[in-house]
């Protein structure tokens, strides 16, 4: 059987949760979309069962997914309903509803619905993707209030660039979140990561942490270290075959390394159709038993290669970590020139391991 394997660690899973959890004021939504961001939305909704107040998805069938599998803790479907005729659905399975447009208040108001729903009402306070803008939102609150199929709101926004800590946006839009929802006694749901993590100031009755809950730090943040987000994949494959090289030959597709001096090359079992970033150049952290080292040349679709120049237990058979407890994903995704959340979401083909908790 190919070695290369995502070993998903659930109890690291609860920890960030509950690490998550004390962050906010108030109550979490751990965000699951993108099946967990390529973790198992089944298997991490089932984890944090007994110590989530809720989750999110992005859309009906993701939900459905979880609610298949006993999950009956409130999810919220980030991007609402795409048709009309999903409505029925999200009432029928207890789904709560942003509502970010006008077509969708519009379907809204107009559905005949066997009971009212909880909508979370979306502003768009500055991001500029979906939502309604500040000085529309009292009237669609108010059409909300009107409206039979209502049963409760909550009003939620998204920052465009909480991970930015020395940028004003963040706050511009708090404010003008704040100002325009004046007077509308709702909860609110701000923050993601980034906000948790960086704006200690900014709280609301809702946080949505996606990425800290699967144990990157989209912020590096001074203080952090102690009670740090625990790393919940490991993406591992092992050598399965070796090459001692003279100076001066090349390494895998286009000579993308050539060997200044003699170098002891390993080939892994894995490549970027497993998910392992094409674009990671040579220098890439990666550890084989253990030891620290970089990747050579460029990545193949199944195979890449690693530098054992120094590691001389190394061998075939010796088991690398792509990323996990000892290679920062964030670090993975920096030097590939991406973030750790892509990387994680691309993650396929491999077996998935999961810890029992
Ligand atoms: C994905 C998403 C989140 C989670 O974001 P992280 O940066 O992973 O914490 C929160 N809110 C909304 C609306 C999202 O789409």
């Amino acid at each position: 059987m190919r070695p290369a394997r995502a070993l998903i660690n659930l109890q690291a899973l609860r920890h960030n949760y509950q690490l998550a959890r004390r962050m906010c004021a108030d109550k979490a939504l751990a965000v699951v979309k993108a099946d967990a961001y390529g973790h198992g939305a089944v298997a991490c909704a089932q984890a944090l069962h007994d110590i989530a107040d809720g989750f999110a998805v992005s859309c009906l069938e993701e939900a459905l997914e979880l609610r298949a599998a006993g999950v009956t803790l409130p999810i919220v479907l980030l991007e609402g309903f795409f048709q009309a005729d999903e409505l029925r659905q999200i009432v029928a399975h207890n789904l709560w509803c942003v509502v970010h447009s006008d077509w969708q208040l519009e379907a809204l108001e107009r559905a005949e619905l066997a009971q009212p729903l909880t909508v979370w009402l979306k502003m768009d306070s500055g991001m500029h993707r979906v939502g309604f803008f500040p000085h529309e939102y009292q009237g669609i609150w108010q059409r909300l209030q009107a409206s039979a199929n209502v049963a409760s709101v909550v009003l939620i926004t998204h920052f465009s660039r909480a991970d930015e800590p020395d940028s004003a946006r963040t706050h511009e839009q708090f404010q003008a979140f704040s100002k325009a929802s004046e007077g509308m006694s709702a909860p609110i749901s701000v923050c993601n990561s980034p906000a948790l993590l960086a704006w200690p100031d900014i709280r609301s009755d809702w946080s949505r942490p996606g990425i800290i809950l699967y144990g990157s730090q989209p912020v590096a943040i001074q203080g952090l270290s102690r009670e740090k987000f625990q790393p919940v994949m490991t993406l591992q494959s092992k050598i399965i075959a070796l090459r001692e090289l003279p100076a001066g030959e090349p390494v895998g597709y286009g000579a993308q390394f050539i060997a200044s001096q003699p170098v002891r090359v390993g080939i892994v079992a894995i490549g970027y159709a497993d998910g392992y970033p094409r674009h990671a150049p040579t220098g890439t952290p990666v550890a084989v038993d253990g030891c620290l080292t970089q990747l050579l040349g460029r990545v193949s679709m199944d195979m890449l290669a690693v530098d054992l120049t120094g590691l001389s237990h190394a061998g075939v058979g010796s088991s690398v970590e792509l990323w996990g407890d000892q290679v920062s994903i964030d670090e993975v995704a920096a030097r590939a020139g991406t973030i750790s959340y892509q990387l994680l979401c691309n993650v396929k083909r491999v077996r998935y391991e999961y810890s029992t908790i």
